[in-house]
């Protein structure tokens, strides 16, 4: 890292500590106005930032809206949860004494960000940390470093001088980040051999990480299936933005049953999907939207190895993959990599399940643990299925990708080290906690 570098993110985290010995002070309705004046400015510049996120992202204005929306929706709700009880009393067992527990900040904040979703994955992180009093330093993607940086001086002037800011995208910043020593927490989202990484540098500095990391996500569809729903369901959660959602479905077991008529009915829609995508989404939709040459590569590396394997390719039908297609892949074996490995692009594999304690089982024994899917209308069924399989949500007769802004979302296994975000309770993860004894 050039000194330059150095000197400038000495500079960015001794403003931030500054800033935070004043905020970390603050009374909390200070703090949950900040946040709704925060939240109105990033709607104010919303057609702007969605510009710069869709330019820089390749998703479309549209959905760079769509998720600025979400953003400004957390913002404000924990604008709310600044305001809610932080504690607990207990009874003691020391006659006259009370005791209580009180929550204080951590100080400052570094938060790492993955290109996907440059204005939510920030926001996750940035409006519970200064809802609790913290200042954070953002270190962005290398891809997103200008919507981020705009985001950051959007909402900075509603915060003291430097509470909230920004800083260059390279691997060499983020790790210096980790290891600056005004940094007490850092929170990431990205993929797991990074987010592994950031998690052992900060044990190593004692400090506290959260980590939301990668998944290969699984839908399942049982006999019982509404059929049409199940299919947009597939559709939606594993192509929209090209697969490149941690939330994206890459694994769909098909109960025998149905396999033949579901496949069938998936297939026909394929042909039409960009031009449904185009017209929902607008005209800027790109089907070539990987986000990088990187990412092309990764999803032909992975179909050829599953081709070398023996695997078909069912979609397109040619067998000819190019940066326009969704892939679907049959005939794929727990052995290969396409079926235990995330992607991050448009490709699934269709997989016939006879029984569906042989499907959780299945779904256990991948490395990740983020979202399962299951589309039943057996009540037993759903529930055995939310019941057993491991993940950290599991949605009935519901797509895995597009989850709601305030419940709580965490990933297990790989997919996941500590703390869950976006419910009240993630304020808690940028907070210690005190025990106070008082006679
Ligand atoms: P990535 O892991 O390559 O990078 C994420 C961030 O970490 C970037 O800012 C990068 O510069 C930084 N970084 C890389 N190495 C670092 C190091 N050693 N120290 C500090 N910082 C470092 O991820 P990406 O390609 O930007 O995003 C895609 C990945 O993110 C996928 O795996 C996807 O599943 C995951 N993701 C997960 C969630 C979730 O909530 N679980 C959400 C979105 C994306």
């Amino acid at each position: 890292m050039t000194e330059n570098l150095v000197s400038e993110l000495d500079r960015v985290v001794s403003r931030a500590t500054s800033a935070h010995s004043v905020w970390g002070g603050s009374v909390a309705v200070e703090r949950s106005r900040g946040l709704h004046a925060a939240a109105q400015a990033l709607r104010v510049e919303s057609t702007r930032l969605a510009e710069l996120i869709a330019a820089e992202t390749k998703k479309t204005v549209k959905e760079a809206q769509g998720e600025l929306a979400n953003a400004c929706n957390l913002l404000d709700f924990f604008a709310g949860t600044a305001l809610r009880p932080i504690g607990d009393t207990f009874p003691s067992n020391r006659a006259g004494v009370t005791v209580y527990t009180r929550r204080f900040p951590l100080g400052v904040v570094g938060v790492i960000t993955p290109w996907n979703f440059p204005a939510n994955m920030a926001i996750l992180k940035v409006a519970p940390a200064i809802a609790a009093g913290n200042a954070v330093v953002i270190k962005p993607s290398e891809f997103v470093q200008q919507s981020t940086a705009a985001i950051a001086d959007v909402l900075a002037p509603h915060f003291p001088h430097g509470l909230i800011a920004s800083v260059g995208g390279s691997v060499e910043v983020g790790k210096a980040l980790v290891a600056h020593p005004e940094i007490s927490a850092v929170a990431f989202t990205g993929s797991t051999a990074v987010g592994r990484e950031i998690a052992a540098a900060a044990a190593s500095r004692g400090i506290p990480a959260l980590c939301e990391m990668g998944g290969k996500n699984c839908i399942t569809v049982t006999e019982s299936a509404e059929f049409a729903k199940s299919v947009d369901a597939v559709l939606t959660s594993a192509f929209s933005m090209n697969g490149q959602k941690c939330t994206a479905a890459a694994n769909v077991f098909v109960s025998t049953q149905v396999y033949d008529a579901f496949k069938e009915t998936l297939l026909a829609r394929l042909p039409n999907w960009a031009d449904e995508q185009r017209e929902m989404l607008g005209e800027d939709f790109i089907e070539t939207g990987l986000v990088d040459q990187a990412a092309w590569d990764r999803v032909k590396t992975v179909v050829a190895q599953s081709k070398g394997s023996n695997a078909l390719v069912t979609y397109p039908s040619d067998g000819v993959i190019d940066r326009n297609t969704p892939v679907v892949l049959e005939d794929v074996t727990p052995q290969m990599p396409v079926y235990r490995e995330e992607v991050f692009g448009p490709v699934i594999s269709l997989i016939r399940y006879e029984s569906l304690s042989d499907v959780i089982a299945e779904i256990n024994s991948l490395e990740y643990g983020l979202v399962a899917s299951i589309y039943t209308k057996d009540l037993p069924e759903a529930l055995s299925f939310s019941e057993s399989v491991e993940a950290g949500t599991v949605l009935v007769n519901q797509p895995t990708t597009g989850l709601d802004f305030n419940i709580p979302f965490v990933g297990w296994k790989a997919s996941g080290f500590g703390p869950s975000e976006q419910a009240d309770d993630a304020v808690k993860a940028y907070t210690r906690e005190k025990t106070i004894y008082l006679s």
